[in-house]
């Protein structure tokens, strides 16, 4: 494993900004982390774990740590009983060629997540969702390297405490196990799952249940129109969270802006639609500061329209949170971490 210094992370995020990696090394193996990890102790650095940088932002200063790229690779299918397979995936796999591959082998539980950029290692991180649909659904084992002891661990679903795009591994002290492989559960039997909006209005008027391959082919198409190509143009997806409310506060809202949407999340509280806020509430779509923009087609999304810096980009984040603030009086959360 070779450690390189004064990396530019810039285009190893789909941001598209940002500094340098003090130090940055590539983990293609357990053994690899364990050098890495002894090396950041040497040198008494902090650690960044980097799948594809497609949920970050890293500050102009860069990270001046370690930066480990997870690159652990290979998968595997086992098929069981009662037509259910084990998908076992490395971390630094691509998630979008694992669904493809997935759907390719007519198993059926990830199609809905088509198309979300970035690693299989990721997924659990913040337990990716879309189209209702969530990692978690599928997740049997998740594998970690765990640094304290240098040691490995396995994690059954329950253990990984997953909530709306959240882990324990978002929260310290959980949050210093590397991801090193996971284990999907899979079926072979049709699962379609067609409730979200979105989905059953691509399919509306059809004859007949859709097939794998058309659902994963819809949500792309859907993902297509909606999300800004981030091969093309710098972003990171979702920059916040949707809001999480107790029924009360929901209430007082809806008092307030009587069209605000708001669908039932657990048992008593409401998750609201925030880029409804942005978009019709505070009549943001599409606003632009300098080179960053609210995307024209999905409030939530912040773009890099070029040559953004990090601070640019922060800016319109914070002034978004702040006229939400004055408006609404809600405090919103970030999907997206800021690395610095
Ligand atoms: C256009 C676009 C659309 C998106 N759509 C969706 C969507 O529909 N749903 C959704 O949930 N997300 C979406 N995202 C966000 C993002 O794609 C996901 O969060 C994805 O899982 C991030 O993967 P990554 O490998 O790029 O992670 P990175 O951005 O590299 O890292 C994200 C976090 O995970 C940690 N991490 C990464 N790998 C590991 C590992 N092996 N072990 C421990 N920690 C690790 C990092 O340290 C960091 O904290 C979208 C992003 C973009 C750009």
């Amino acid at each position: 494993m070779r450690v390189e210094e004064n990396v530019p992370l810039k285009d190893l995020s789909t941001f598209k900004v940002g500094g340098a990696a003090r130090y940055f090394c590539r983990a293609a193996s357990f053994d690899d982390l364990k050098e890495a990890y002894r090396f950041a102790k040497s040198k008494k650095l902090k650690i960044f774990v980097l799948g594809g940088g497609s949920n970050i932002l890293v500050s102009d200063a860069g990270f001046n740590g370690l930066v480990i790229k997870n690159e652990i690779s290979g998968i595997k299918f086992t098929e069981k009983s009662g037509g259910l397979t084990l998908v076992e995936a490395g971390a630094g796999e691509n998630w979008d060629a694992l669904v493809a591959l997935c759907v390719s082998k007519n198993l059926w539980g990830l199609e809905n997540l088509s198309g979300i950029p970035g690693t299989v290692g990721a997924a659990p991180i913040q337990n990716i969702g879309a189209y209702g649909a969530e990692i978690k659904d599928t997740v049997k084992w998740v594998e970690v390297f765990d640094p304290k002891f240098m040691k490995r661990k396995v994690m059954t679903a329950e253990a990984c405490r997953f909530g709306y795009r959240d882990s324990r591994f978002k929260h310290s002290p959980d949050s210093r196990y590397v991801v090193t492989r996971l284990t999907l559960t899979l079926s072979t039997s049709p699962r379609p799952n067609l409730n979200y909006t979105d989905v059953k209005e691509f399919f509306a008027g059809r004859n007949g249940t859709p097939s794998l391959h058309e659902i994963r082919e819809a949500v792309l198409k859907i993902r297509r129109h909606k999300l800004p190509d981030y091969e093309k143009i710098g972003t990171a997806g979702s920059f916040f969270k949707n809001p999480i409310l107790s029924q009360e506060e929901f209430n007082r809202l809806r008092a307030q802006f009587p069209d605000l949407p708001g669908r039932p999340f657990g048992s008593r509280q409401i998750k609201i639609s925030l880029a409804h806020i942005i978009d019709k509430i505070l009549g943001l779509k599409g606003f632009q500061k300098g080179p960053v923009a609210v995307h024209g087609r999905q409030a939530l999304v912040l773009v890099n329209l070029g040559n953004a810096t990090a601070k640019e980009i922060l800016l319109l984040a914070e002034e978004i949170e702040r006229r939400i603030k004055e408006k609404l009086g809600l405090e919103i959360e970030r999907e997206v971490e800021i690395i610095k």
